[in-house]
């Protein structure tokens, strides 16, 4: 599956304003370095969009799924989706745990 962005919302829908918190404090630390455009965002929430159930044994190392970010507004401080995004999400969390064919399980990643 293809990953992209699905939506972007740059603005705050309460006071229009373009910066976030999470970005404000990025830029203090990265203002000055190439890291400094990247996305960043406060909250991440991710669903997998899968109606396939997680088979127990079965390695299934991602599927697809909806990141949606969020974050508060720097000028009034309301919280507002920033980015949705459509990703291949790690299914570790729904796979049980213990050793896996063809190597160690790692929950953590
Ligand atoms: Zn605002």
């Amino acid at each position: 599956m293809e990953e992209k962005i699905l939506v972007d919302y740059p603005k705050c829908p309460w006071c229009g304003h373009n910066q976030t918190l999470t970005q404000k404090a990025w830029l203090e630390l990265h203002g000055n370095d190439e890291k400094k455009d990247m996305f960043v965002s406060f909250n991440k929430m991710v669903a997998v969009l899968t109606d396939t159930p997680p088979q127990f044994g079965v390695t299934l190392p991602t599927a697809p799924g909806l990141l949606v970010h969020q974050d508060f507004c720097a000028k009034c401080g309301r919280l507002w989706t920033t980015r949705a995004e459509l990703k291949n999400l790690p299914t570790g969390m729904q796979i049980q745990s213990g050793p896996q064919p063809g190597g160690t399980f790692h929950p953590q990643r």
